[in-house]
């Protein structure tokens, strides 16, 4: 019997414990969390994932800040709004919603984060601290909530082989140095293929736990796979619904039935990766609040 992850169903979860300690810390110390999100242009998904971070937040009691700006927005106008941000004591975490318009240098930007409110842990010292296993730092959020589901569905990941197709900054490559690392949450033998594998296959078959982040619908099927794997789905493709004509269907970089045929686990697309995402932002703005105000 495959095991459906229901990653919806943790993140709330996740999201209730959040929201009580909140609030128990709103009682005793008369302050909340607060989350700024920068939005720079009219990308209709940025704007959807703005909305999603700011109603995720109100739900758990942490303050939100959304600065939507406009498309010509500077580069200089949107430093002098970060270091702004880096100042205020009522902001504990920052997020800049990536991609920016071509003409922000997005490294300078993030660069600029305070790391101590890079709760997305892109800043180059926070993605450092990750490599060489200091906690003192902020997870990724969509690594880290795959390694949340994934601990909550292997018992013990000490010598399992985990498998990652993708090497991105923001999936591939903070999935494979967060489950590398000698605790036990992790412990994992760790291989990383990408476009420069002949044929990612040979890769994807030797897989205990099999993360994919390709950004390429159904990249993995079946045959790709051996009996009892665990699987991840981080893709988000949006195709044409061969169903509903004229409208539009989201699926995964992973071909759900015949994979979950072979696999003892495997989290669906919607309601998998996407929810965790989410939830572990709440939580690594909760981490900032906490450490802002030096709240063990
Ligand atoms: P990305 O920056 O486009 O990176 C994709 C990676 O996959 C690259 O390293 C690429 O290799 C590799 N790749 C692409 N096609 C491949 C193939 N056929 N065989 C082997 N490797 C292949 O994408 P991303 O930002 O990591 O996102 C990946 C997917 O996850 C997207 O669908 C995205 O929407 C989704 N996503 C979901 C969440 C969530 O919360 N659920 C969060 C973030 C991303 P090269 O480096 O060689 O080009």
């Amino acid at each position: 019997m495959t095991d459906v992850i229901d990653g919806k169903k943790v993140a709330e979860e996740i999201k209730n414990e959040i929201a009580r300690e909140v609030d128990l810390l709103k009682k005793k110390h008369d302050k909340q969390p607060g989350l700024a999100v920068v939005l720079v242009g009219e990308d209709p998904a940025s704007q959807v994932y703005v909305r999603m971070k700011g109603r995720d937040c109100e739900q758990v009691g942490i303050e939100s800040f959304q600065y939507t700006l406009p498309e010509e927005t500077t580069q200089e106008e949107l430093l002098k709004l970060v270091k702004e941000l880096n100042g205020r004591d009522d902001v504990d975490g920052i997020l800049v919603q990536l991609p920016l318009p071509a003409h922000i240098n997005e490294s300078l930007i993030l660069n600029t984060l305070d790391p101590k409110k890079d709760v997305d842990g892109f800043h180059p010292v926070n993605v450092g601290k990750l490599v060489t296993g200091d906690e003192d730092t902020f997870y990724p959020c969509t690594p880290y909530g795959c390694q949340e589901l994934i601990n909550r569905h292997v018992s013990d990941l000490k010598g399992k082989h985990l498998v990652i197709v993708g090497r991105s900054n923001i999936v591939g490559k903070p999935m494979a140095n967060l489950m590398v690392q000698k605790n036990q949450r992790a412990n994992c033998i760790v291989t990383i293929c990408h476009t420069a594998a002949p044929d990612i296959s040979y890769y994807t078959r030797q897989a205990d736990i099999l993360v994919v982040a390709a950004g390429r619908p159904e990249v993995v099927s079946g045959e790709m796979v051996k009996e009892g794997v665990v699987v991840i789905d981080v893709g988000i493709n949006r195709i044409d619904d061969p169903v509903n004509e004229g409208k539009k269907k989201l699926i995964g970089d992973v071909r759900y039935e015949d994979v979950a045929e072979k696999a003892s686990a495997i989290t669906p697309v919607p309601g998998g990766v996407g929810p965790m995402t989410r939830v572990m932002l709440l939580k690594n703005t909760l981490k900032a609040f906490k450490q802002h105000n030096n709240i063990a």
